[in-house]
């Protein structure tokens, strides 16, 4: 077997599959591997034409099939098969080949093998991918990590098979150090999972506030996408809603169980701002709403639970009520990207990983699933300023909440007068207040801690740490 493929693909499910023929189809020689080879022959077979692929049946063949240094992508079930898969390469490996690890691995594995193939001498890139199946074909948002110098020989490739933002523009960069890729890739998901949520109490305020259908609602998304929610989640959601049922004539929407399901990485990016201690409410809400409408029990047994009188709007409030909806939906939007930007700032601190918000928010741009015209606003504000403590401290922004903030409250009221629950909504514009508030109730927080823990306070008339003598026995 001649070693003359430029990159090889481990794992040939839909995302190494898809992964593999888009290297092809830019004029890479790809080496394929997959434990079950059935999966290996059934590309060639159907895709062979693409392109110039080598099929090798064993790590041994696939291996030899690499130009060095070899780059050998791992596109398998993240958790334990990577580990499986990376013991099996590891060892017929070189100093300066490299592992690239295309699933989507908790970004401390990622650490960890980093460092177990660091003394190997073998670069190991944690990488992002973004766009699923049809990303991974077309072109992909990718967010590398790994060792700097691995990118001067990837990216290249990697910039030829990414998406490109609407000036050009390769939807990738070398996002930082060993697990800055993966932590990167897991805050979009957590990202996506609060566009999804707010998305989500649009639709419901539309329809049991509102009184609009999904085909209406799903005209409102349209015009919507046409300023700047303009979106790919945005321009889906009016596909999906606008869907009708084949078999009972009814939307689609109202055929489906509204039991959303979750694969893990929103989780984790709540679990790692816990960590951290950065407030992503808006992101956890989304987690946390995902979690509640799977408690199909629990929300049986509610069912009779009293409620507000529902009065909905009249046909000439309802469109008024939609543009509302429109404010407190954009509003609610700055504030989960500026939750998740504090993540990845607060990462970077954690890690010392030298991560640029500007080019994360210049690679979503494209290919992945939150991109959105929004994202070249997020990276001019952190172009204008680098070193910008929050996206609310951006004038444009600040100044868009402003003048979304009327509306924005009125939703929420609405939502709360007629029973709908808005936790994505109401989380926002809690964090929004809570952050401008000139005086929160923490140093109650603290009086209280200080009496039952004598766990002390801080003045603000003095330096120091205090503790007052509480009357009564404790
Ligand atoms: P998947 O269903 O997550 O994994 C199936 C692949 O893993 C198959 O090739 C399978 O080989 C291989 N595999 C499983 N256990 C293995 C083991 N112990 N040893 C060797 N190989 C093993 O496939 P996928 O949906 O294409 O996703 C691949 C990766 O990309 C995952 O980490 C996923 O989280 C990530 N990802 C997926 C998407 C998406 O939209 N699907 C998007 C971004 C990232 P066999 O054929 O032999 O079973």
């Amino acid at each position: 077997m001649s070693n003359s493929a430029q990159i090889g693909v481990t794992g040939l499910a839909v995302m190494g599959r898809n992964l593999a023929r888009n290297f092809a189809r830019n004029g890479y020689t790809v080496a394929l591997h997959n434990r079950t080879v059935a999966r290996t022959n059934a590309l060639v077979e159907e895709f062979g034409h693409e392109g110039d692929f080598i099929a090798a049946e064993t790590a041994k063949e696939f291996v030899a099939a690499l130009e060095r240094p070899r780059r050998l992508v791992i596109m398998v079930k993240a958790g334990d098969p990577t580990d499986a898969v990376i013991q099996e390469f590891a060892p017929l490996l070189e100093p300066g080949d490299m592992i690239i690890d295309g699933g989507n691995a908790h970004f401390a594995d990622t650490r960890r093998r980093e460092r177990e193939l660091r003394e190997q001498g073998i670069h190991f890139v944690g990488m992002g991918v973004s766009g699923g199946e049809e990303g991974a074909l077309n072109g992909p948002s990718i967010m590398p990590g790994g060792p700097k110098e691995s990118y001067d020989s990837l990216g290249p490739m990697l910039e030829k098979i990414s998406a490109k933002a609407k000036d050009g523009a390769p939807c990738v960069t070398h996002v930082g150090p060993d697990g800055a890729g993966h932590f990167v890739k897991m805050v979009h998901n957590g990202i996506e999972y609060a566009d999804m949520q707010l998305i989500g109490e649009a639709y419901q305020l539309l329809r049991d506030v509102a009184g609009y259908s999904p085909a209406q609602i799903a005209e409102i998304f349209r015009t919507w996408n046409t300023g700047r929610l303009d979106s790919y989640l945005i321009e889906i959601t009016a596909e999906v809603l606008s869907h009708v049922d084949a078999a009972t004539g009814k939307p689609f929407v109202d055929v489906v169980v509204d039991q959303a399901e979750q694969k893990g990485t929103g989780r984790w990016t709540v679990q790692i701002a816990l960590d951290l201690g950065v407030p992503v409410s808006g992101i956890a809400e989304a987690v946390f709403a995902r979690s509640l409408s799977g408690h199909a029990a629990l929300r049986e047994a509610s069912r009779g639970l009293t409620g507000p009188k529902a009065s909905p709007l009249s046909e000439a409030e309802a469109g008024a009520f939609a543009d509302r909806v429109e404010q407190a939906l954009y509003a609610s939007k700055i504030v989960s990207y500026t939750q998740g930007f504090h993540e990845i700032a607060a990462a970077r601190e954690e890690y010392d990983w030298d991560i640029d918000l500007g080019a994360v928010s210049a690679i979503w741009r494209g290919g992945c699933i939150i991109r959105a015209a929004f994202l070249d606003r997020i990276r001019s504000a952190y172009d204008t300023r680098a070193d910008l403590p929050s996206l609310l401290s951006d004038e444009t922004f600040a100044q868009e909440i402003a003048d979304a903030q009327d509306d924005w409250r009125e939703v929420i009221v609405a939502a709360t007068r007629q029973g709908v629950p808005t936790p994505g909504f109401a989380a926002a514009l809690a964090y929004y207040d809570a952050l401008r508030a000139e005086r929160l109730p923490a140093a109650l927080t603290q009086g209280q801690r200080d009496f039952f823990g004598a766990h002390t306070y801080r003045r603000t008339d003095r330096d120091g740490s205090f503790h007052t003598l509480w009357g009564g026995d404790r």
